[in-house]
């Protein structure tokens, strides 16, 4: 398991040896938190014969449960076996890998939660990215969720649980994982054979498995480039249709540089080098503090409403090319 969610996993885990956990588990965290690795141990600890023998032959259990956590699973019965292999016919999952999660789905999840199980070990279900589910398909696994098909348990995954109704997050028990603490990701990322630093972490908003991926793209590389391209266009001119090409790649790319621009707004305003986001690209912020605040601060907002009318469903369509292209001019004009 990821270290920063070994406690998560050791509360939760400890919980199922104890039978205190709810039917319903709804499991919250940033994407790339490792939720869906979390919710497959939980799986295999709700399933494992072991964990779910009753007290009286509890004395009969191999050494392997008693060395474990209380709760985990133990990883030889024939139900772990069966959940290594793939095929645990009392394990379902949905996945979130398509645009949505319809109600014929949900349907047939909740119809063979309500048959009995077939090892008589319980059944579990797993949904990942719950929030992307119809309002249709939430409401169908709603019934479920009030009255409980006897021995199922539901896991749901989501990073925005804001997303999902009320009504399935009141019915659910709440897990938070909380960002992990940066000097622990880094720690992580290097043991991996990546080379991470804070503005990398930063970037991607402290997520350790998409800093991770980031990283193993190259794509810091490309974040350093891109940004000293900027830095540089006016003395560059020419380079502008490059940048502007550049920083439209990838929605995110607009984040680097609204990273970039609050770093340097900061350093303007005379505020601690020692909190710079992209704290690999000082000499760059400190060149750019010298337009001063006020302009930093101009160009800073105009950016953020011009990242806010790029996101999806953000209303009329708009021609993102000519909005940026709009903005880099100002900013081209400005510096003169
Ligand atoms: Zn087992």
């Amino acid at each position: 398991m990821y270290p920063w969610l070994r406690e998560s996993e050791r509360q939760l885990t400890a919980l199922i040896g104890d039978k205190q956990l709810g039917h319903a588990l709804l499991l919250k965290g940033v994407e790339g938190i490792g939720k869906r690795e979390l919710a497959a141990v939980l799986a295999r600890a709700l399933l494992c014969q072991h964990t779910n023998l009753t007290d009286h032959v509890t004395n009969h259990v191999t050494d392997n449960a008693t060395d474990n956590e209380k709760g985990a699973p133990c990883g030889h019965c024939h139900s772990c076996q069966l959940i290594k292999a793939g095929h645990h016919s009392d394990l379902h999952l949905i996945d979130g890998q398509q645009r949505s999660i319809g109600v014929d789905a949900i349907r047939q999840l909740t119809q063979v939660l309500s048959e009995s199980a077939r090892l008589g070990h319980g059944k579990v279900a797993v949904i990942e990215q719950a929030d992307k589910m119809t309002d249709a398909a939430a409401n169908a696994l709603l019934k479920t969720l009030e009255e409980p098909a006897g021995e199922a348990t539901l896991l749901l995954t989501s990073a925005h649980p804001e997303r999902l109704p009320p009504t399935i997050r009141s019915r659910c028990q709440q897990w938070l994982l909380p960002v992990p603490e940066s000097g622990l990701v880094l720690r992580w990322l290097a043991e991996q054979g990546l080379e991470p630093s804070l503005a990398a972490l930063n970037v991607n908003q402290g997520s350790p498995l998409v800093t991770r991926d980031y990283l193993a793209a190259g794509t810091d590389q490309r974040r350093r480039e891109l940004l000293q391209q900027f830095g540089q266009l006016a003395q560059q001119p020419q380079t502008l249709a490059s940048v502007q090409s550049g920083l439209l790649e990838q929605p995110v790319h607009l984040l680097w540089l609204q990273l970039l621009l609050q770093d340097a707004l900061q350093l303007a305003l005379g505020l601690s080098p020692t909190g710079l986001r992209l704290a690999d690209s000082e000499t760059l912020c400190r060149a750019l503090s010298r337009r001063g605040p006020e302009r930093l601060g101009q160009a800073l907002a105009a950016l953020l409403q011009l990242r806010r009318t790029l996101q999806p469903g953000a209303g009329r369509p708009v021609n993102a090319a000519l909005q940026l292209g709009q903005w880099l001019n100002d900013w081209l004009i400005n510096i003169k």
